[in-house]
Protein backbone atom coordinates (compact mmCIF):
# COMPACT_ATOMS: atom_id res chain seq x y z
CA UNK A 1 0.00 0.00 0.00
CA UNK A 2 2.85 2.16 0.79
CA UNK A 3 3.66 1.94 -2.53
CA UNK A 4 1.03 4.36 -3.50
CA UNK A 5 3.10 7.20 -2.43
CA UNK A 6 5.22 9.40 -4.97
CA UNK A 7 8.36 9.34 -3.94
CA UNK A 8 8.67 12.86 -4.21
CA UNK A 9 7.09 12.51 -1.19
CA UNK A 10 9.89 11.29 1.01
CA UNK A 11 11.51 14.61 0.11
CA UNK A 12 9.91 16.17 2.91
CA UNK A 13 9.81 12.85 5.18
CA UNK A 14 11.12 14.83 8.56
CA UNK A 15 8.78 17.85 8.15
CA UNK A 16 5.83 16.69 6.41
CA UNK A 17 2.17 14.85 7.96
CA UNK A 18 0.65 16.05 11.11
CA UNK A 19 2.70 17.58 13.81
CA UNK A 20 -0.30 19.19 15.47
CA UNK A 21 0.58 22.42 17.01
CA UNK A 22 4.55 21.27 16.85
CA UNK A 23 6.81 22.64 14.02
CA UNK A 24 9.47 20.20 13.49
CA UNK A 25 12.78 21.16 12.11
CA UNK A 26 14.78 19.16 9.96
CA UNK A 27 18.03 19.49 11.53
CA UNK A 28 16.48 18.24 15.29
CA UNK A 29 15.39 15.64 13.89
CA UNK A 30 18.31 14.53 12.18
CA UNK A 31 20.31 15.47 15.11
CA UNK A 32 17.59 13.39 17.72
CA UNK A 33 17.98 10.32 14.74
CA UNK A 34 21.56 10.67 15.72
CA UNK A 35 21.86 10.78 19.03
CA UNK A 36 19.09 8.01 19.89
CA UNK A 37 20.04 5.94 17.58
CA UNK A 38 22.00 2.62 18.83
CA UNK A 39 22.77 0.83 15.49
CA UNK A 40 22.20 0.21 11.54
CA UNK A 41 18.75 0.44 10.61
CA UNK A 42 17.93 -2.60 8.25
CA UNK A 43 17.29 -2.19 5.05
CA UNK A 44 15.91 -5.24 2.55
CA UNK A 45 16.11 -3.27 -0.03
CA UNK A 46 18.52 -3.07 -3.21
CA UNK A 47 21.09 -0.69 -3.79
CA UNK A 48 20.55 1.04 -7.26
CA UNK A 49 23.52 2.99 -9.16
CA UNK A 50 23.53 5.34 -11.42
CA UNK A 51 26.91 6.06 -13.76
CA UNK A 52 27.39 8.85 -15.45
CA UNK A 53 30.72 7.36 -17.46
CA UNK A 54 29.66 3.82 -17.45
CA UNK A 55 32.97 3.27 -18.49
CA UNK A 56 34.69 3.28 -15.45
CA UNK A 57 34.48 0.21 -13.40
CA UNK A 58 32.61 0.02 -10.10
CA UNK A 59 33.16 -2.34 -7.50
CA UNK A 60 31.32 -3.44 -4.22
CA UNK A 61 33.33 -5.04 -1.14
CA UNK A 62 31.61 -7.37 1.50
CA UNK A 63 34.32 -6.94 3.72
CA UNK A 64 36.37 -3.82 5.03
CA UNK A 65 39.55 -5.99 4.44
CA UNK A 66 38.93 -6.06 0.60
CA UNK A 67 39.34 -1.89 1.47
CA UNK A 68 43.23 -2.46 1.66
CA UNK A 69 42.94 0.72 4.44
CA UNK A 70 46.09 2.00 6.85
CA UNK A 71 46.33 -1.44 9.51
CA UNK A 72 45.29 1.58 12.35
CA UNK A 73 42.23 2.85 10.23
CA UNK A 74 40.68 -0.78 10.36
CA UNK A 75 41.49 -1.18 14.02
CA UNK A 76 39.29 1.98 14.47
CA UNK A 77 36.77 0.36 12.47
CA UNK A 78 36.68 -2.78 14.05
CA UNK A 79 37.09 -1.07 17.86
CA UNK A 80 33.75 0.22 16.79
CA UNK A 81 32.10 -2.52 16.69
CA UNK A 82 31.44 -2.70 12.48
CA UNK A 83 31.95 -6.38 11.44
CA UNK A 84 31.17 -6.19 7.65
CA UNK A 85 30.31 -2.91 5.70
CA UNK A 86 26.64 -1.29 5.82
CA UNK A 87 24.93 -2.01 2.42
CA UNK A 88 24.96 1.72 1.31
CA UNK A 89 28.72 1.16 2.42
CA UNK A 90 29.20 -1.83 -0.04
CA UNK A 91 29.15 0.48 -2.95
CA UNK A 92 29.87 3.46 -1.38
CA UNK A 93 33.03 2.92 -0.06
CA UNK A 94 35.25 1.03 -3.23
CA UNK A 95 34.08 4.16 -4.98
CA UNK A 96 35.16 7.41 -2.13
CA UNK A 97 38.19 5.03 -1.98
CA UNK A 98 39.11 4.25 -5.77
CA UNK A 99 41.97 5.83 -7.29
CA UNK A 100 41.51 8.06 -9.50
CA UNK A 101 38.85 9.59 -7.79
CA UNK A 102 35.24 9.39 -7.98
CA UNK A 103 32.50 12.04 -7.54
CA UNK A 104 29.53 10.77 -5.53
CA UNK A 105 25.77 11.22 -4.42
CA UNK A 106 24.64 8.91 -2.25
CA UNK A 107 21.20 8.94 -0.74
CA UNK A 108 19.77 6.52 1.71
CA UNK A 109 17.66 7.24 4.96
CA UNK A 110 19.33 7.97 8.11
CA UNK A 111 20.75 4.94 9.94
CA UNK A 112 21.94 3.27 6.44
CA UNK A 113 25.94 4.34 7.25
CA UNK A 114 26.47 7.27 5.40
CA UNK A 115 28.67 9.48 7.91
CA UNK A 116 30.94 6.45 8.72
CA UNK A 117 30.86 6.04 4.93
CA UNK A 118 32.36 9.44 4.29
CA UNK A 119 34.15 9.64 7.46
CA UNK A 120 36.45 6.58 6.62
CA UNK A 121 37.03 7.98 3.24
CA UNK A 122 38.01 11.09 4.33
CA UNK A 123 40.55 9.63 7.00
CA UNK A 124 42.22 7.31 4.57
CA UNK A 125 42.35 10.08 1.47
CA UNK A 126 44.68 12.52 3.58
CA UNK A 127 48.46 12.38 3.81
CA UNK A 128 49.46 13.20 7.39
CA UNK A 129 52.80 14.72 6.42
CA UNK A 130 51.51 17.92 5.39
CA UNK A 131 50.24 19.76 7.71
CA UNK A 132 47.46 22.00 6.29
CA UNK A 133 43.66 21.29 6.02
CA UNK A 134 42.97 18.62 2.72
CA UNK A 135 39.69 17.54 3.47
CA UNK A 136 36.67 19.67 4.18
CA UNK A 137 33.31 18.40 5.65
CA UNK A 138 30.19 20.98 5.72
CA UNK A 139 27.25 20.47 8.21
CA UNK A 140 24.27 22.26 8.27
CA UNK A 141 24.78 22.61 12.10
CA UNK A 142 26.35 22.90 14.73
CA UNK A 143 25.61 19.88 16.51
CA UNK A 144 25.33 18.12 13.32
CA UNK A 145 29.30 18.83 13.09
CA UNK A 146 30.25 17.61 16.44
CA UNK A 147 28.71 14.36 15.77
CA UNK A 148 30.40 14.12 12.68
CA UNK A 149 33.50 15.20 14.26
CA UNK A 150 33.44 12.22 17.23
CA UNK A 151 32.60 10.00 14.78
CA UNK A 152 35.89 10.73 12.94
CA UNK A 153 38.03 11.11 16.39
CA UNK A 154 36.36 7.47 16.97
CA UNK A 155 37.96 6.10 13.83
CA UNK A 156 40.65 8.06 13.92
CA UNK A 157 41.59 6.35 17.35
CA UNK A 158 44.28 4.49 16.62
CA UNK A 159 46.28 7.13 14.32
CA UNK A 160 47.05 9.80 16.32
CA UNK A 161 48.99 11.69 13.35
CA UNK A 162 45.50 12.53 12.28
CA UNK A 163 44.44 15.76 13.37
CA UNK A 164 40.89 17.76 13.09
CA UNK A 165 39.39 20.85 13.22
CA UNK A 166 36.25 22.38 13.77
CA UNK A 167 34.98 25.23 12.36
CA UNK A 168 32.03 26.10 14.27
CA UNK A 169 30.36 29.24 16.24
CA UNK A 170 32.46 29.74 19.40
CA UNK A 171 36.05 28.48 17.18
CA UNK A 172 38.35 31.65 16.59
CA UNK A 173 41.16 31.78 14.36
CA UNK A 174 43.78 34.85 15.36
CA UNK A 175 44.23 36.59 12.30
CA UNK A 176 46.95 35.21 9.94
CA UNK A 177 47.57 32.70 11.41
CA UNK A 178 47.29 28.96 9.73
CA UNK A 179 45.40 26.20 10.27
CA UNK A 180 47.52 23.21 10.47
CA UNK A 181 45.14 20.46 10.77
CA UNK A 182 44.73 17.29 8.18
CA UNK A 183 40.56 18.11 8.34
CA UNK A 184 37.88 20.63 8.85
CA UNK A 185 34.68 19.90 9.84
CA UNK A 186 32.37 22.83 10.30
CA UNK A 187 29.06 24.97 9.25
CA UNK A 188 29.00 26.87 5.91
CA UNK A 189 29.38 30.44 7.56
CA UNK A 190 32.85 29.46 9.40
CA UNK A 191 34.42 27.75 6.48
CA UNK A 192 33.57 30.76 4.83
CA UNK A 193 35.11 33.21 7.00
CA UNK A 194 38.21 31.38 7.50
CA UNK A 195 38.30 30.14 3.60
CA UNK A 196 38.16 33.14 2.37
CA UNK A 197 38.01 36.00 4.21
CA UNK A 198 40.57 35.11 6.56
CA UNK A 199 42.36 33.08 4.49
CA UNK A 200 43.41 30.88 7.19
CA UNK A 201 43.54 27.67 5.11
CA UNK A 202 44.21 27.14 1.18
CA UNK A 203 40.47 26.02 -0.20
CA UNK A 204 42.58 25.00 -3.33
CA UNK A 205 44.52 22.44 -1.75
CA UNK A 206 41.37 20.42 -0.53
CA UNK A 207 41.46 17.29 -1.94
CA UNK A 208 37.80 15.77 -0.64
CA UNK A 209 35.35 17.78 -0.18
CA UNK A 210 32.14 16.24 1.91
CA UNK A 211 28.73 18.09 1.71
CA UNK A 212 26.61 16.30 4.63
CA UNK A 213 22.64 16.59 5.29
CA UNK A 214 22.52 18.39 1.86
CA UNK A 215 18.48 18.27 2.48
CA UNK A 216 19.05 19.67 5.89
CA UNK A 217 21.61 21.91 4.65
CA UNK A 218 19.16 23.57 2.05
CA UNK A 219 16.22 23.88 4.93
CA UNK A 220 18.69 26.49 6.46
CA UNK A 221 18.65 30.41 5.71
CA UNK A 222 21.31 30.96 3.52
CA UNK A 223 23.21 27.84 3.67
CA UNK A 224 22.92 26.42 0.30
CA UNK A 225 24.46 29.65 -1.25
CA UNK A 226 27.86 29.42 1.14
CA UNK A 227 28.17 26.01 0.02
CA UNK A 228 27.77 27.13 -3.33
CA UNK A 229 30.19 30.21 -2.97
CA UNK A 230 32.81 27.99 -0.79
CA UNK A 231 32.61 25.07 -3.52
CA UNK A 232 33.93 27.65 -5.81
CA UNK A 233 36.83 27.97 -4.61
CA UNK A 234 37.82 24.48 -4.84
CA UNK A 235 40.08 22.56 -7.86
CA UNK A 236 39.08 20.85 -10.06
CA UNK A 237 40.30 17.76 -9.55
CA UNK A 238 38.86 17.87 -5.87
CA UNK A 239 36.88 14.59 -5.18
CA UNK A 240 32.77 15.71 -4.05
CA UNK A 241 31.03 13.44 -1.78
CA UNK A 242 27.17 14.47 -1.52
CA UNK A 243 25.16 13.35 0.83
CA UNK A 244 21.29 13.38 1.73
CA UNK A 245 18.30 11.35 3.09
CA UNK A 246 16.04 12.19 0.83
CA UNK A 247 16.59 12.98 -3.16
CA UNK A 248 13.62 15.80 -3.69
CA UNK A 249 14.05 17.56 -7.13
CA UNK A 250 15.81 20.67 -5.15
CA UNK A 251 18.49 18.79 -3.45
CA UNK A 252 19.50 16.94 -6.64
CA UNK A 253 19.51 20.18 -8.55
CA UNK A 254 21.85 21.12 -5.42
CA UNK A 255 23.82 18.20 -6.05
CA UNK A 256 24.01 19.21 -10.15
CA UNK A 257 26.08 22.12 -9.10
CA UNK A 258 28.10 20.69 -6.48
CA UNK A 259 29.04 17.26 -8.01
CA UNK A 260 30.15 16.89 -11.58
CA UNK A 261 30.09 13.49 -13.50
CA UNK A 262 29.22 11.72 -10.21
CA UNK A 263 28.19 7.73 -9.03
CA UNK A 264 24.73 7.86 -7.97
CA UNK A 265 23.88 5.35 -5.66
CA UNK A 266 20.16 5.43 -4.01
CA UNK A 267 18.63 2.88 -1.13
CA UNK A 268 15.23 3.30 -0.90
CA UNK A 269 13.43 3.36 2.77
CA UNK A 270 12.26 0.17 3.65
CA UNK A 271 8.44 0.14 3.28
CA UNK A 272 5.99 0.17 6.21
CA UNK A 273 3.25 -1.99 5.92
CA UNK A 274 -0.02 -2.16 7.97
CA UNK A 275 0.32 -5.85 7.06
CA UNK A 276 0.53 -7.59 10.73
CA UNK A 277 -1.90 -5.08 12.22
CA UNK A 278 -4.99 -5.24 13.74
CA UNK A 279 -6.64 -2.20 13.21
CA UNK A 280 -10.03 -0.77 14.98
CA UNK A 281 -12.08 1.74 15.26
CA UNK A 282 -14.21 2.78 18.44
CA UNK A 283 -17.09 5.17 18.86
CA UNK A 284 -16.97 7.90 21.28
CA UNK A 285 -19.53 10.93 22.02
CA UNK A 286 -16.97 13.28 22.77
CA UNK A 287 -13.03 13.69 24.78
CA UNK A 288 -14.01 12.63 27.78
CA UNK A 289 -15.42 9.27 26.19
CA UNK A 290 -12.21 8.91 24.38
CA UNK A 291 -9.93 9.30 27.42
CA UNK A 292 -12.57 6.53 29.10
CA UNK A 293 -12.67 4.22 25.85
CA UNK A 294 -8.87 4.56 26.04
CA UNK A 295 -8.31 3.65 29.79
CA UNK A 296 -10.81 0.46 28.83
CA UNK A 297 -8.77 -0.64 26.07
CA UNK A 298 -5.06 -0.27 28.05
CA UNK A 299 -6.82 -1.75 31.26
CA UNK A 300 -7.67 -4.52 29.76
CA UNK A 301 -4.97 -5.48 27.18
CA UNK A 302 -2.02 -4.77 29.70
CA UNK A 303 0.45 -5.77 27.23
CA UNK A 304 4.11 -4.30 26.34
CA UNK A 305 3.87 -0.27 25.51
CA UNK A 306 1.62 1.99 24.36
CA UNK A 307 1.74 4.64 22.26
CA UNK A 308 -0.57 7.71 21.38
CA UNK A 309 -1.32 10.36 18.80
CA UNK A 310 -2.86 13.59 20.09
CA UNK A 311 -3.32 16.19 17.59
CA UNK A 312 -2.19 18.93 19.89
CA UNK A 313 -0.18 19.34 22.85
CA UNK A 314 -2.70 20.58 24.54
CA UNK A 315 -5.08 17.54 24.09
CA UNK A 316 -1.49 15.85 25.05
CA UNK A 317 -0.99 17.59 28.03
CA UNK A 318 -4.60 17.18 29.16
CA UNK A 319 -4.32 13.44 28.20
CA UNK A 320 -1.06 12.61 29.97
CA UNK A 321 -2.34 14.88 33.32
CA UNK A 322 -5.59 12.58 33.47
CA UNK A 323 -3.59 9.01 32.85
CA UNK A 324 -1.04 9.92 35.33
CA UNK A 325 -3.37 11.20 38.01
CA UNK A 326 -5.32 7.49 37.50
CA UNK A 327 -2.33 6.10 38.38
CA UNK A 328 -0.79 5.52 34.65
CA UNK A 329 3.18 5.95 34.48
CA UNK A 330 2.93 8.32 30.96
CA UNK A 331 5.67 10.08 28.98
CA UNK A 332 4.91 13.34 27.08
CA UNK A 333 6.72 14.03 24.00
CA UNK A 334 6.38 16.95 22.30
CA UNK A 335 7.75 20.42 21.09
CA UNK A 336 8.05 22.08 24.12
CA UNK A 337 10.78 19.93 24.81
CA UNK A 338 14.22 20.44 23.80
CA UNK A 339 16.33 18.07 22.13
CA UNK A 340 17.91 16.95 25.06
CA UNK A 341 14.97 16.42 26.92
CA UNK A 342 13.06 14.64 23.79
CA UNK A 343 15.96 12.25 23.91
CA UNK A 344 15.37 11.54 27.98
CA UNK A 345 12.07 10.80 27.44
CA UNK A 346 12.62 8.13 24.66
CA UNK A 347 15.64 6.58 26.33
CA UNK A 348 13.58 6.24 29.02
CA UNK A 349 10.51 5.15 27.16
CA UNK A 350 13.12 2.40 25.46
CA UNK A 351 13.86 1.09 28.71
CA UNK A 352 10.32 0.63 29.67
CA UNK A 353 10.20 3.20 32.35
CA UNK A 354 6.95 4.06 31.24
CA UNK A 355 4.59 2.24 29.34
CA UNK A 356 2.65 4.96 27.86
CA UNK A 357 3.92 7.50 25.44
CA UNK A 358 1.80 10.45 24.51
CA UNK A 359 2.88 12.53 21.53
CA UNK A 360 2.11 15.21 19.42
CA UNK A 361 4.05 14.95 16.15
CA UNK A 362 6.23 12.27 14.56
CA UNK A 363 8.97 12.70 15.99
CA UNK A 364 8.78 9.41 17.58
CA UNK A 365 9.08 7.80 14.52
CA UNK A 366 12.12 5.86 13.19
CA UNK A 367 12.85 5.38 16.60
CA UNK A 368 13.06 1.98 17.13
CA UNK A 369 10.51 1.06 19.96
CA UNK A 370 10.01 -2.61 19.45
CA UNK A 371 8.01 -3.34 22.94
CA UNK A 372 5.30 -1.33 21.11
CA UNK A 373 2.34 -3.45 21.11
CA UNK A 374 -0.18 -0.82 20.79
CA UNK A 375 -0.62 2.65 18.79
CA UNK A 376 -3.35 4.53 19.51
CA UNK A 377 -5.09 7.63 17.87
CA UNK A 378 -6.42 10.09 19.77
CA UNK A 379 -7.14 11.89 17.05
CA UNK A 380 -7.03 10.58 13.36
CA UNK A 381 -4.23 12.15 11.53
CA UNK A 382 -5.13 14.92 9.17
CA UNK A 383 -3.45 17.38 6.73
CA UNK A 384 -3.48 21.18 6.45
CA UNK A 385 -7.29 20.38 4.55
CA UNK A 386 -8.49 18.54 7.16
CA UNK A 387 -8.36 15.71 5.12
CA UNK A 388 -7.10 12.07 6.17
CA UNK A 389 -3.16 12.01 6.31
CA UNK A 390 -3.09 8.49 5.25
CA UNK A 391 0.94 8.96 4.88
CA UNK A 392 1.13 9.89 8.34
CA UNK A 393 -1.20 7.59 9.61
CA UNK A 394 1.07 4.51 8.07
CA UNK A 395 4.13 6.33 9.76
CA UNK A 396 2.64 6.28 13.15
CA UNK A 397 1.16 2.70 12.93
CA UNK A 398 2.95 0.72 9.95
CA UNK A 399 6.00 -1.77 10.50
CA UNK A 400 8.97 -2.80 8.29
CA UNK A 401 10.26 -5.86 7.78
CA UNK A 402 12.16 -5.87 10.46
CA UNK A 403 9.52 -5.86 13.15
CA UNK A 404 7.67 -9.23 12.24
CA UNK A 405 5.78 -9.04 15.13
CA UNK A 406 1.99 -8.55 15.37
CA UNK A 407 0.44 -5.02 16.78
CA UNK A 408 -2.58 -3.31 17.09
CA UNK A 409 -3.79 0.08 15.90
CA UNK A 410 -6.71 1.84 17.61
CA UNK A 411 -8.86 4.78 16.39
CA UNK A 412 -10.84 6.66 18.57
CA UNK A 413 -13.68 8.52 16.94
CA UNK A 414 -15.77 11.27 18.38
CA UNK A 415 -17.41 12.56 15.44
CA UNK A 416 -18.78 12.35 11.95
CA UNK A 417 -15.92 14.02 10.24
CA UNK A 418 -13.67 11.41 11.93
CA UNK A 419 -15.62 8.70 10.84
CA UNK A 420 -15.32 9.87 7.42
CA UNK A 421 -11.15 10.39 7.81
CA UNK A 422 -11.06 6.66 9.42
CA UNK A 423 -13.08 5.31 6.35
CA UNK A 424 -10.98 7.02 3.89
CA UNK A 425 -7.97 5.39 5.30
CA UNK A 426 -9.36 2.56 5.42
CA UNK A 427 -10.36 2.86 1.63
CA UNK A 428 -7.05 4.17 0.75
CA UNK A 429 -5.07 1.15 2.19
CA UNK A 430 -8.05 -1.74 1.59
CA UNK A 431 -7.15 -3.33 5.06
CA UNK A 432 -10.43 -3.60 7.24
CA UNK A 433 -10.87 -1.20 10.27
CA UNK A 434 -13.23 -3.10 12.39
CA UNK A 435 -15.70 -1.40 14.77
CA UNK A 436 -14.39 -2.53 18.39
CA UNK A 437 -17.13 -1.72 21.63
CA UNK A 438 -14.84 -0.29 23.85
CA UNK A 439 -17.00 -1.99 27.05
CA UNK A 440 -15.86 -5.35 25.65
CA UNK A 441 -12.43 -5.21 25.19
CA UNK A 442 -12.61 -9.11 24.86
CA UNK A 443 -13.33 -8.39 21.33
CA UNK A 444 -9.57 -7.65 20.84
CA UNK A 445 -7.51 -10.75 19.49
P1 LIG B 1 23.81 7.78 8.50
O1 LIG B 1 24.94 8.73 8.31
O2 LIG B 1 23.30 7.19 7.22
O3 LIG B 1 22.70 8.32 9.34
P2 LIG B 1 25.63 6.41 10.30
O4 LIG B 1 26.92 6.34 9.55
O5 LIG B 1 25.52 7.46 11.35
O6 LIG B 1 24.38 6.51 9.30
O7 LIG B 1 25.38 4.96 10.91
C1 LIG B 1 24.24 4.67 11.68
C2 LIG B 1 24.62 3.84 12.89
O8 LIG B 1 25.15 2.59 12.49
C3 LIG B 1 25.70 4.47 13.76
O9 LIG B 1 25.41 4.15 15.11
C4 LIG B 1 26.98 3.80 13.30
O10 LIG B 1 27.93 3.75 14.34
C5 LIG B 1 26.49 2.42 12.91
N1 LIG B 1 27.23 1.84 11.77
C6 LIG B 1 27.65 2.48 10.65
N2 LIG B 1 28.26 1.61 9.82
C7 LIG B 1 28.23 0.40 10.42
C8 LIG B 1 28.70 -0.92 10.06
N3 LIG B 1 29.31 -1.15 8.91
N4 LIG B 1 28.47 -1.92 10.93
C9 LIG B 1 27.83 -1.68 12.11
N5 LIG B 1 27.37 -0.48 12.51
C10 LIG B 1 27.56 0.55 11.68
Amino acid sequence: AAGDDPPANEQNEATNGDNGDDPVNPADVSLLQKIIRKGLVENANDVEIQRQDPNSPLYSVKTFEALHLKPNLLKGIYSMGFNAPSKIQETALPTLLADPPQNLIAQSQSGTGKTAAFVLAMLSRLDSQFNFPQVLCLSPTYELAIQTAEVATRMAQFCPEIEIKLAVRGEEMPRGAKISEHIIIGTPGKVLDWGLKFRSFDLSKIKVFVLDEADVMISQQGHQDQCIRIHKCLASTCQMMFFSATYGQDVMEFAEVIVPRPIIIRLKREEESLDNIEQYYVKCKDQQAKYEALTNIYGSISVGQAIIFCHTRRTANWLAEKMAKHGHSVAVLNGDLTVEQRIAVLDRFREGLEKVLITTNVLSRGIDVEQVTIVVNFDLPIDMQGKADCETYLHRIGRTGRFGKNGIAINLIDSPESMAICKAIEKHFNRKIRFLNAEDSDEIE
